[in-house]
């Protein structure tokens, strides 16, 4: 497939006319200028902006419809709303759920995202089936989960902790326990999903969860873990009653050998300087998730913090807390968050570029989540693009912002997945 337009290789620099020619699901080449020998491109045009398709580094599929319930701290408002979503999920919801995430996740040009499923086993399953025939990159997992939540999203970890020893529940929905441990690391057999660990977080696992878990991920280096940290400040003294002895909340995790180089942390609003450090030691990544901190009003995220202990950022939509599924409005979310420290909390509060905010969101998420060949325009990357169509007064240095403040799925229109184009209606 051919493609042609003003190729965004780098936000901070005006797209420059170019082509991109991708063969087995790959960016093959690369071009300056014209197409060659004149060419007529599958895709694109002269006056198309190409850009890599976006990444998000933290979601829930399951709480794709439980956007917008308002008015709720976190820890209530996951017992009246995400609880029973996902309680609904496990009885049958989960099929057009599952669909309706993955049409919104194409329309919006995300096409690669680190997640949640719930806790039912089986539900994980076939969600993850539907993933691997979407064609979407994932790093995803059952979530890990045996108390201080209701019995039908508790009982299937407590049930196998009853039945010990066995193999492992924690990631049985990618086949482990099934076929003697050989889940896949790097690509499921769908060849773009990847297996992840997900305690939910430490209020609700118990400390043999949470070791198990520990186990798992010392076992496999390479495996995808997930979990919140730090998001609420009630939740944060929860974890203290619940965790006596350990120095901090960021403590807990590290207690079980839980922060590692591809360990994910949602939020982490609420941490002193000790557990910055310990994370940056660690080589953990933040899954920065602003629309959601501020939709709970959980915490502004101190980015100041993050850059002063060289801890490594992503950024998630967390939907359903965060609202958008869009990645720019997320960008455009975090430039806003760190406008209000500026003008509430400290008047060097770090406030990223609209070109920072659109590489966090394209290769910044990719190289957090080490995925190395997603994100990009070059060659040997995953062919997961977008056409962009934008009016011809914003082909100026604004382009990134007007982009990011004007965004609207219209703006896309072309959508090239692994080198197929697709459409969100049919996929
Ligand atoms: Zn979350």
């Amino acid at each position: 497939m051919l493609i042609q337009g003003r190729l965004l290789t780098d936000p901070a620099s005006p797209p420059s006319p170019g082509w991109v020619r991708t063969e087995g699901g790959r960016i093959a080449e690369v071009g300056e200028g014209a197409p060659p020998r004149s060419e007529r491109p599958d895709v694109g045009g002269p006056d198309a902006i190409i850009s890599p398709a976006f990444v998000d580094a933290h979601l829930h599929i399951p709480q794709f419809d439980s956007v917008g319930c308002d008015g709720m701290p976190l820890l209530e408002w996951l017992h009246r709303v995400v609880f029973p979503a996902e309680t609904w999920w496990g009885v049958g919801g989960h099929a057009n759920i599952t669909t309706g995430a993955i049409r919104r996740l194409v329309r919006q040009g995300t096409f690669a995202f680190a997640g949640y499923l719930t806790s039912h086993a089986e539900a994980s399953r076939a969600a993850i089936g539907m993933l691997e025939r979407s064609g979407l990159r994932c790093a995803v997992g059952r979530v890990a989960m045996d108390r201080e939540a209701p019995e039908e999203l508790t009982r299937e970890d407590r049930w196998r902790a009853s039945q010990r020893p066995t193999p492992s529940p924690v990631l049985e929905p990618h086949g482990f326990g099934r076929s003697g441990g050989s889940v896949a690391s790097g690509g499921g057999a769908g060849g773009r999903v990847e297996a992840s660990a997900n305690p939910r977080f430490a209020i609700a696992c118990s400390e043999e969860l949470l070791a198990e878990i520990g186990w798992l991920a010392r076992e496999r280096p390479s495996l995808v873990v997930q979990t919140h940290l730090a998001e609420s400040r009630d939740e944060c003294a929860r974890v203290r009653e619940l965790f006596p002895d350990d120095a901090h909340y960021t403590g807990v995790y590290d207690r079980f050998g839980l922060l590692r180089a591809r360990t994910i942390l949602a939020h982490c609003c609420h941490l002193a300087p000790e557990e910055w450090a310990l994370i940056a030691e660690r080589g953990a990544v933040i899954a920065h998730c602003p629309g959601a901190n501020v939709f709970l009003r959980a915490g502004l995220f101190d980015l100041n913090a993050a850059r002063d202990h060289g801890v490594r950022i992503a950024l998630g939509s967390d939907v359903a807390a965060g609202p958008d599924v869009a990645m720019p409005r997320v960008a455009r979310a975090m430039i806003e968050v760190a406008k209000s420290r500026a003008m509430c909390v400290r008047d060097d509060a770090v406030v990223p570029t609209p070109a920072e905010a659109w590489e966090a969101i394209t290769r910044g998420n990719a190289d957090a989540l080490g995925w190395a060949d997603a994100g990009r325009i070059e060659p040997g990357a995953s062919a997961d693009l977008l056409a962009l169509r934008v009016p011809e007064t914003w082909r100026d240095e604004n382009l990134i912002g007007r982009l990011l403040y004007n965004w609207d799925d219209s703006l896309i229109a072309a959508r090239v997945l692994a080198g197929r184009i697709v459409d969100p209606d049919t996929i």
